[in-house]
C-alpha cells in the first residue's frame, strides 16, 4: 500500500504548529535554507525526518530552539565564547556543537552525546518556536545528499507526497546551510563552513579556530559517526558536475550546462544562488554541468566546499577529464 499522500503549500503558521505538535513533519523556511522539520522531544517524528529524506541513522541533526537563554535546557558545559558567538551571530545562520543534555533522545543526534544547537533567524520560524514551545530538529528538506532547497517549489520538487504541508516563506536570505562550529575538544573547530566566516568567528573570540576538512569521528563503540557536512560528496545535482578554469570554454557546447556567476556582483549573491541555479540546470537535461571555483576567501570557502562535494571530485581541463578523490 503506497502512503503517499497530497502535499500542499501553505504560509499558514498555524497548520505548521499543528503538525508539528501532532508529530508530524512538515517543510519550512529558514535563513539559510529550507528544513524538514519535527518536535525533537518526540522519538517518532523524528525517526519520521530520516525515513523522509533516506538520511542515515549515523548522521545527526540540527536541534532548532528560540534563544540563546534556552541553550541551557539542551547542552551543558556551555563555554563563555558559544555566548559571545551567539550575541554577535545568533539568531542567525551558525550551530554550536556542544554536549547534550538528557531531554534531547538519542535518535536526534544519532547517539552522540552531543548535540548541534542554532537559534534560526527566519521570522516564521521564530513564530513556530515560539507557539509550539519545544525543540525542533530540522535538517535540509532534500533527499539525503542532494541539493539544498531554497524555495517552497523546489521543495515540492524534492518531497511531494511525502509530508502533508510545506510552509512557504519565500526564497531563503542565505541560501547556504549554517556555519557548524564545535566546542567540544580544547581547540574551537569549524566543521562546516558557512556564512559566518572563520575569520569573523576569531574576530569575536580573539583567538585561533580550526576549519577541520575531515570527515569522520569515531565512537567508542566502534560505530564511525560521518558528518554530511564533512562528507566528501553532498549537495548533488543528478547531472554530473565539473570544476574547470574557464567555464566558457565549453559555451559552444550545446549539451553542457554552464553555472555562470558573471552576473552576481558579490559572493554573497553567488551563495544564495548557487543551489537553485545548479537545481536549474540540473532540470534541463544536460549531459553535464560545468562550474569554476570562486575566491577561496570569506564565504568563497563555503561556496567552493558546497562546488566541491557537489563534484564529487570531477574536474574538466579542455579535452582532460579527471576524478580526483577529494582529501578532506
Ligand atoms: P543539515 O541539517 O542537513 O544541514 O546537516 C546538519 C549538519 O550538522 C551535518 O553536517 C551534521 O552531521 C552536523 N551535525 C549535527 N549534529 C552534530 C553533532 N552532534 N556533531 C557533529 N556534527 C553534527
Ligand atoms: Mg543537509
Amino acid at each position: 500500500m503506497s502512503n503517499r499522500r497530497k502535499t500542499k503549500i501553505t504560509k499558514s503558521i498555524n497548520i505548521a504548529v499543528r503538525e508539528i505538535l501532532q508529530g508530524n513533519i512538515i517543510a519550512l523556511p529558514t535563513e539559510t535554507v529550507y528544513g524538514l522539520a519535527a518536535d525533537a522531544t518526540n522519538e517518532e517524528a523524528v525517526l519520521k525526518i530520516y525515513e523522509t529524506k533516506r538520511r542515515p541513522l549515523f548522521d545527526p541533526l540540527i536541534v532548532h530552539i528560540r534563544s540563546i537563554k534556552e541553550m541551557k535546557k539542551y547542552a551543558e558545559e556551555i563555554p563563555a565564547e558559544v555566548y559571545k558567538l551567539a550575541e554577535k551571530f545568533s539568531p542567525g545562520p551558525i550551530t554550536y556543537i556542544l554536549k547534550k543534555k538528557k531531554v534531547i533522545p538519542d535518535i536526534v543526534t544519532a547517539g552522540l552525546d552531543t548535540v548541534a544547537i542554532r537559534i534560526p533567524a527566519h521570522p516564521m520560524f521564530q513564530k513556530i518556536l515560539a507557539k509550539c514551545k519545544v525543540p525542533i530538529a530540522a535538517p535540509s528538506a532534500n533527499m539525503f545528499g542532494r541539493l539544498s532547497p531554497t524555495c517552497a517549489e523546489d521543495v515540492y520538487k524534492e518531497l511531494k507526497g511525502k509530508l502533508n504541508y510545506i510552509l512557504d516563506g519565500g526564497q531563503c536570505e542565505f541560501g547556504i546551510e549554517s556555519t557548524v562550529i564545535s566546542f567540544i575538544d580544547d581547540t574551537i573547530k569549524i566543521l562546516r563552513p558557512g556564512f559566518i566566516t572563520k575569520k569573523e568567528i576569531q574576530k569575536v573570540l580573539k583567538k585561533k579556530v580550526i576549519l577541520v576538512r575531515i570527515k569522520s569521528r569515531h565512537s567508542k563503540n566502534k560505530l564511525t559517526i560521518y558528518s554530511p557536512g564533512m562528507m566528501k560528496t553532498h549537495y548533488a545535482p543528478k547531472t554530473p558536475l565539473y570544476i574547470t578554469d574557464n567555464i566558457y570554454d565549453f559555451k559552444e557546447q550545446s549539451n553542457v550546462g554552464l553555472l555562470d556567476f558573471s552576473n552576481y556582483s558579490s559572493l554573497n549573491e553567488v551563495a544564495i544562488n548557487l543551489f537553485s541555479d545548479l537545481r536549474k540546470l540540473d532540470e534541463q537535461g544536460f549531459a553535464y554541468i560545468v562550474a569554476s571555483k570562486v575566491k577561496d576567501s570569506g564565504i568563497g570557502v563555503a561556496i567552493n566546499d558546497r562546488l566541491e562535494k557537489a563534484s564529487k571530485g570531477r574536474v574538466k581541463m579542455g579535452k582532460w577529464e579527471i576524478k580526483f578523490s577529494i582529501k578532506k
